[in-house]
């Protein structure tokens, strides 16, 4: 075992590490410039025998290790969705590992259990959802959606439970929608080619009147619709389904409604955006990621549903007659999900709401949205340059016009360059560079110079 005290040195040499890191973050490149098996054959192939220093494998973090990350925190880290943690989410994971709990019953870490109730009633405040919303926190969207999923079964078909699926349901998404709802029909056993995936209009929304009629050609052939994913913020262009008409639609057949909204539901912390969950009071269940847009370290989605007696009939093992619910208060979370173990996720996102406030969180999210309007602007002055779909947030999908080579130069220079890391995404058959906002330390000067960079290459 670590001496107490050996620990307590280590420990704050760490954590000076750590501030250095992200006041400095900017120093790295953002994309390192290693190949592949690099690490693998500067690292021994097995495990020492005996214990060895703190000084020597603390040497090989900050030399061997840290020359070989992807820096997510680094402000141009503009890809995929961009995250960041924060100081109050670092600090809170810390405890987090320190405290070292399992909150799968009540009893065995009551305030880990209560805590989760508590943040995500919060968090549901901040997004204006109703209050019978019940939260759970799972590790990421594509848990979430996947509990989602067979939640829906079980409302619709509740023998699916005992027996497996008869191969007759089907789950309804649009083409854009993210491919984590594939992977929760494949894993639940609805069958990939169950999966329904339903055009979009001009602006990459699912078309709510294709919905209703790929639905009622299901009926027609005697399947059995279930469910039906929309999504706020898709994962190419952020583009936000109808809800409203999709829940329309949803009702009048009477299908589980998820919405997938893990990137850009933390938009309606901001009251001038709250419209981006529009119709969303009326889902079933809902997903939303604090680890994407709300500053919190890895990992921790935030699954909403209406209807928690549903989830907790797919996933308890205990007979309803059996339960003993000694204090309706006490919650087992084991009973909501197919986990049995849970770590104390819930901490480093209560440290993140208190210390930003619903305020000072608004206000980073909204800065992340106008400095994504001044890079449109940018785009659209120069004439070499097309925007390529609608912006309504923090991610901006543009291109160089004309063939998709001089695109795929462009985005393989700016990211080997190390100054900042783009993705791309297909949009109608053309490759188009994608730009995402979410990191907390970004700022206009550092778009400046990405946009410097691109229009000069
Ligand atoms: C990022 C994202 C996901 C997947 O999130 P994970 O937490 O990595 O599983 C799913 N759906 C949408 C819309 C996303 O943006």
């Amino acid at each position: 075992m670590m001496p107490h005290e050996e620990f307590r040195r280590f420990g704050h040499e760490l954590v000076d590490w750590m501030a250095d890191y992200l006041a400095h973050v900017r120093d790295h490149p953002v994309l390192p410039k290693v190949h592949p098996g690099e690490l693998t054959d500067r690292l021994p192939p097995s495990a020492p025998e005996e214990g060895e220093p703190m000084e020597a494998i603390l040497r090989d973090f900050r030399e061997l290790i840290v020359p070989g990350m992807t820096h997510w925190n680094h402000p141009r880290f503009l890809g995929y969705f961009a995250v960041s943690g924060s100081g109050p989410g670092i600090l809170g994971e810390m405890l987090a590992a320190t405290l070292n709990v399992n909150h799968m019953v009540w009893k065995t870490s009551p305030a880990a259990t209560e805590l989760e109730q508590v943040t995500l009633g919060w968090l549901r405040q901040w997004l204006g959802l109703p209050e019978e919303f019940f939260g759970v926190i799972y590790d990421t969207a594509s848990t979430s959606t996947l509990h989602a999923v067979a939640a829906a079964r079980e409302a619709i078909a509740p023998e699916a439970r005992l027996q497996g699926g008869d191969g007759r349901l089907i789950l309804y998404c649009s083409e854009q929608a993210h491919s984590s709802v594939d992977k929760a029909a494949i894993t639940v056993g609805i069958g990939h080619e169950n999966v329904r995936k339903i055009p979009t209009d001009a602006e990459f929304r699912m078309r709510p009147d294709l919905l209703e009629q790929a639905i009622a050609k299901d009926m027609a052939a005697g399947a059995r619709p279930f469910c039906v994913v929309a999504t706020v913020g898709t994962t190419s262009t952020t583009s936000i389904d109808p809800v409203p008409r999709i829940a329309d639609v949803a009702a009048r057949h009477g299908l589980w409604l998820h919405v997938d909204a893990a990137y850009a539901g933390m938009a309606a912390i901001v009251p001038e955006f709250r419209q981006v969950m529009a119709g969303v009071d009326r889902a079933d269940s809902l997903v939303v990621n604090p680890h994407k847009w709300l500053f919190t370290p890895v990992d921790l989605s935030a699954f909403y549903t209406r209807r928690p007696e549903i989830l907790r009939r797919a996933f308890t093992l205990v007979p309803e007659y059996l339960r003993t619910e000694p204090d309706p208060r006490a919650l087992n979370l084991m009973d909501y999900g197919f986990q049995l173990g849970r770590r104390f996720r819930s901490l480093k996102l209560w440290f993140v709401m208190r210390q930003l406030g619903r305020q000072g969180a608004a206000r980073i999210i909204a800065s992340h949205i106008a400095m994504a309007r001044e890079f449109v602007r940018w785009v659209e002055a120069d004439a070499r340059f097309e925007i390529a779909a609608p912006a309504p947030l923090s991610v901006v999908c543009f291109r160089l016009k004309g063939p998709d080579e001089p695109n795929q130069r462009l985005l393989e220079a700016i990211n080997s360059s190390g100054l900042a890391l783009l993705s791309s995404t297909t949009l109608e058959g053309r490759l188009v560079l994608r730009l995402a906002i979410g990191n907390i330390q970004t700022s206009l000067d550092d778009l400046r110079q990405v946009w410097d960079f691109l229009r000069s290459s």
